[in-house]
């Protein structure tokens, strides 16, 4: 039997493209019409790569699994939960639910990519809009630090470069794009003007181009690499444009400067807006890497590295951070949602992952699932399991179940886990109830 699901929501990365065609024959999905090449290899090879269920390496019931999850997360004195970008907004709201029952750290995968971005924006605020006005609007487009040709493939097609727009009808030939980057990569063939920068030297070449938007006296010839007068036209060119756009990726947020290249990005906008519309907007990587960093803020106040071990949140980068955490060998339990701590995360911290007890939750097998104690595969938030993401310009989109699966959905199994760990501490089986339990006449004599 064959049909086909239209307005399928791609959940692979931050571009969140919305009118994927799947087609499914006999249970399986044969065709994904206008995913990019990540988005196709995503549904069409979505049973490679499967995780197996099991316990210490020996195949194990879900039964089993969800309890020795519970004993490992109930028995750990200062456990950690990571990851969370790669599944739906309520299996992260389970997760944090899990974070505060147990008084654990609790982070995401933004913290090895875009913190940097969270934090700059904490003291900045952002001149921001959806993608939608950007391919409306937007004329000029400035791709610096990132590599979206390859990372987020459709992109320049559907919401920047190439679009035809409510005002850009003549489309590619009515926008100027600049690619900056310390090399040049595919998207640099897509830019009418590349920058080259030298490594590390995007805060100064940022601090110019700020100078020169700003009418103020710049004495030097060249920086960073980037002949002053380069960028004199280019500031020129942003003050005149009708709407201009600015975008970063990891080249700026993981590069000497961090932050403070991500805050002179900031600045840069804001003071464009004097003079023009100008937004900047940073280039999220996972699907619902903006969902996890929403959710979080909303559940505890702070987008990622947050501590709940005194019964109430504390934020702190460098302190709460998962890598900070497990490079000093704290952690004593840890359970991964969705990501490949092991493989992604610095030496050190990666070492010490293996040694203590680990939990993996995640529907492909990885580095983690390699060295975790328990391993719970389980349904793909967006093809076997439905939800809700974030793109990568904060709005909301639905994912479609699309097939059944073997596998729970990661939010049945984190509400399993949530629910056994309550039995065992003796408490109401949901977060109402126990508020209830907490709000009657008999819990506050
Ligand atoms: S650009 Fe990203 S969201 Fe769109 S189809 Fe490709 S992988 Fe999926």
């Amino acid at each position: 039997m064959k049909r086909v699901v239209e307005n399928v929501t791609c959940p692979f990365c931050g571009v969140v493209c919305d009118d994927l065609e799947i087609t499914v024959e006999n249970a399986e999905i044969t065709e994904a019409k206008r995913g990019c090449v990540l988005g196709r290899y995503t549904f069409l090879r979505h049973n490679d790569d499967r995780a197996t269920m099991r316990v210490n390496g020996e195949p194990a019931t879900l039964d089993i699994c969800i309890e020795e999850a519970v004993d490992i997360l109930d028995r750990a004195d200062f456990p950690l939960l990571y990851g969370l970008a790669s599944t739906e907004c309520n299996a992260q709201r389970k997760a944090v639910e899990i974070a505060d029952l147990i008084g654990a750290t609790i982070d995401t995968t933004s913290s090895v990519c875009h913190s940097p971005t969270l934090q700059a924006i904490q003291h900045m605020g952002d001149s921001t809009c959806t993608v939608g006005e950007i391919k409306n609007r937007s004329k000029l487009l400035i791709f610096w630090g990132c590599n979206p040709a390859e990372s987020h493939p459709r992109h320049f097609s559907r919401y920047s470069v190439t679009p035809t727009g409510m005002f850009v009808p003549e489309g590619r030939k009515g926008r100027y794009v600049v690619n900056v980057d310390v090399r040049k990569t595919p998207s640099a063939r897509a830019a009418d003007l590349f920058i080259q920068v030298e490594p590390g030297a995007d805060y100064e070449v940022l601090t110019v181009l700020r100078a020169l938007v700003n009418g103020r006296p710049v004495d030097v010839g060249e920086v960073g690499g980037v002949k002053v007068e380069v960028l004199r036209e280019l500031a020129q060119r942003m003050k005149s444009v009708k709407f201009g756009s600015l975008f970063w990726g990891m080249g700026l947020t993981m590069s000497r400067g961090r932050h403070m290249n991500i805050f002179a990005m900031l600045a840069l906008a804001r003071d464009l807006n004097q003079y023009t519309k100008f937004t900047a907007s940073p280039m999220r990587g996972h699907g619902n890497v903006v969902g996890a960093a929403t959710v979080m803020t909303f559940s505890t106040g702070y987008p990622f590295a947050v501590n709940l071990s005194r019964g109430y949140p504390q934020y702190s980068p460098g302190e709460f951070s998962s890598v900070d955490v497990l490079a000093r060998g704290e952690a004593d339990a840890a359970l991964i949602l969705a990501a490949d701590a092991v493989g992604n995360f610095p030496g050190r911290a990666s070492e010490y992952l293996k040694k203590i007890p680990l939990i993996a939750i995640d529907p492909k097998e990885s580095m983690t699932t390699r060295a975790a104690r328990v391993v719970i595969p389980t349904a793909i938030a967006g093809i076997q399991a439905g939800g809700t993401v974030y793109r990568m310009d904060g709005i909301p989109l639905p994912l479609t179940q699309i097939l059944e699966s073997q596998y729970p959905s990661d939010l049945d199994v984190l509400s399993r886990i949530a629910a056994g760990i309550r039995r065992r501490r003796g408490l109401p089986e949901t977060v109402a109830a126990h508020a209830d339990a907490e709000n009657s006449p008999r819990a506050s004599v």
